[in-house]
């Protein structure tokens, strides 16, 4: 993308009534507009890393053998009058009603759309094990919204849902959800410790919120520190393999990590006291297994092995897709703006013209940007007639990892000059080892052709 030709509302002035960071980068990077309380308009920028992080998002549920698919986002009251959940919602859930005064409702979450469609199309034990999942925009009507698309009102969810035969087969569909989760936080840079949680009113042990500790958090978390030494890393996982899948959960949930709604202090003070950390985290993701709550309420059932109908179990897992952004970039940034990690990076790298109009520098840029573009990567060129300064602040402000400085003086000695953005440290290099340099580091994330 050439940005003469882009559309990159980058403010001037840091937005005031932001109040933290990550909202205020977004707005300033031009990444958001809010419309309403809560509600975002996707500026080209914002929209393009949103679609980064749901292309991962994708990705990874696929690779765990999930199904994807697309529920509305309107709803039809009727179907949560049958799991009692219409009048359970509260205020949250934003009703409305169609010219033919039918009661309708804007989806929060879809446990009870997606219990219809498998009891209506799913009959035998045999269909099972099934996960069907959707990525949707899901309404809900916080009290307050705030921290830009933190806490939105209209905000995008990955929700996934289980469907199996016993609890045995659905704990193992949430041990696959945990390990994909695991994979899908870390392709994005982030660290997210899935914490045991409260399970409200369903009871059991079965749920976990993936964390991203932050400052600005909502959350208080507890933890054991040496939770933070965990990482999944790019080890082989079969998803099918019960043992292997529980392995990973044994390995990451065994510790102690809790958010404040299950914190037990005497179970606390077992940990290491230097090891006993209180933080604050952000709530990137849930999964919950729930057990036969929606199946008996909807008769989601199915024709067993021995031929009687069993309801099936169910859990359901979520990830705030809209959210990330912000807890990514609470994660990663500096005074100056977005450090984008290379996995969700909305380009891959910024090639900026220190002379707009000079033969040479510009023909240098023309070859660099082609030689991205065929790796498979996405540069964005400054290619406006602007000062260096306001250049290089643009740039720093919406946090490509890689920045490409093209200039008269350089060209003469055969070098260009390669800049990290998250270390700050330059180096000159020739044009085509600058770009080997780009497409190397890339590979190692498995983006683009190289
Ligand atoms: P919270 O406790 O933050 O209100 P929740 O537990 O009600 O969230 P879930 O139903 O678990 O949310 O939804 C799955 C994920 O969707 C959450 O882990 C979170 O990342 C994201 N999410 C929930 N509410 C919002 C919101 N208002 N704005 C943006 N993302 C949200
Ligand atoms: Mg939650």
């Amino acid at each position: 993308m050439r940005l003469s030709r882009y559309f990159l509302p980058v403010l001037k002035e840091s937005p005031r009534d932001a109040q933290i960071v990550s909202h205020r980068y977004m707005l300033q990077a031009g990444m958001i507009k809010q419309s309403s309380a809560g509600i975002y308009s996707w500026l080209p920028l914002g929209f393009k890393a949103l679609k980064r992080i749901e292309q991962i998002v994708h990705e990874e549920q696929e690779r765990a053998g999930h199904i994807p698919l697309l529920m509305p986002t309107l709803q039809s009251a009727d179907l949560w009058r049958e799991s009692g959940r219409y009048d359970d919602y509260g205020e949250e859930m934003l009703r409305i009603s169609d010219r033919h005064g039918h009661d309708m409702l804007y989806g929060p979450t879809n446990e009870e759309l997606i219990t219809d469609i498998f009891r209506s199309h799913v009959s035998s034990y045999k269909s099972l094990p099934l996960t069907l999942y959707h990525i949707q925009w899901k309404f809900r009507d916080e009290r307050r919204p705030r921290f830009g698309v933190m806490r939105g009102r209209e905000f995008y969810m990955k929700d996934g849902y289980n469907f199996d035969l016993t609890k045995e087969d659905a704990l193992h569909a949430y041990n696959r959800h945990l390990v994909s989760y695991l994979r899908t936080y870390e392709r994005m840079g982030l660290q997210a410790i899935p914490m045991r949680a409260d399970s409200g009113p369903i009871g059991g042990d079965d749920t976990h919120e993936f964390l991203v500790l932050a400052d600005t958090g909502e959350s208080e978390v507890f933890y054991d520190s040496a939770v933070t030494d965990l990482t999944f890393g790019d080890r082989e996982i079969d998803y099918d393999d019960v043992e292997q899948c529980a392995g990973v959960m044994e390995e990451f949930t065994s510790k102690y990590a809790r958010t404040d709604e299950t914190h037990d202090e005497a179970l606390f003070a077992e940990v290491p006291e230097e090891r006993r950390k209180t933080a604050r985290g952000i709530e990137v993701g849930q999964i919950f297994y729930f057990g036969t709550k929606y199946s008996e309420a909807m008769g989601a059932t199915v024709q067993g092995p021995d031929g009687k109908p069993t309801p099936v179990h169910m859990g359901s897992h979520g990830i705030g897709v809209s959210r990330l952004l912000g807890a990514i970039i609470e994660a990663s940034h500096d005074d100056k703006g977005i450090i984008w990690p290379e996995g969700v990076t909305p380009y891959h790298a910024g090639i900026v013209n220190l002379k707009q109009g000079d033969a040479e520098a510009d023909a240098a840029c023309e070859v660099l940007y082609e030689q991205l573009t065929n790796a498979g990567l996405e540069p964005l060129y400054d290619d406006r007639d602007e000062r260096a300064g306001g250049k290089f602040a643009t740039m720093d402000m919406i946090g490509l990892p890689w920045r490409i400085t093209v200039g008269p003086r350089g060209l003469k000695n055969g070098v260009v000059e390669l800049t990290s953005r998250k270390t700050g440290e330059s180096e000159e290099m020739a044009p085509e080892a600058a770009v080997a340099k780009i497409v190397e580091i890339y590979a190692a994330h498995g983006i683009g052709r190289g």
